[in-house]
């Protein structure tokens, strides 16, 4: 979608620092952390929140939640991690495409040195 920043993400028309990405999802680290790992997860479909996910997204939604596990355990977060997604203004979402913050306690290894 114009004008989406997570779409331009998911489009490499803007720079983001990768952690994990295939043809379905993209995850990236959060300009902002709020943690010592602070990722996001995001569908390349552009989807504006929870409240937008249609019947045929379901599969999609699923292999979100299945992959965060893994882009969990390659960020090192063997002990644990949050998963947050903020919907809707009285979450004070900010960007409306869906996303899932991953958010663990182990100190960052970007950038390098
Ligand atoms: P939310 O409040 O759940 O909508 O969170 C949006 C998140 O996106 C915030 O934590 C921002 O720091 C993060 N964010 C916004 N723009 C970028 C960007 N270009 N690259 C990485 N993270 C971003
Ligand atoms: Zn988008």
């Amino acid at each position: 979608m114009a004008d989406c920043i997570f779409c331009m993400i998911a489009n490499h028309e803007i720079p983001s620092n990768v952690a994990y990405e295939d043809d379905r999802i993209i995850a990236f680290h959060d300009l902002d952390p709020q943690a010592p790992v602070h990722v996001l997860v995001i569908p390349k479909k552009h989807i504006s929140s929870l409240d937008d996910v249609k019947e045929e997204d379901q599969e999609l939604l699923g292999y979100i939640m299945f992959k965060i596990h893994e882009i969990a355990a390659d960020l090192g977060l063997e002990n644990g991690y949050r998963v947050v997604s903020n919907n809707g203004e009285d979450a004070f979402q900010t960007v409306k495409h869906l996303h899932f913050h991953i958010l663990g306690k182990r100190k960052m290894t970007w950038p390098p040195g």
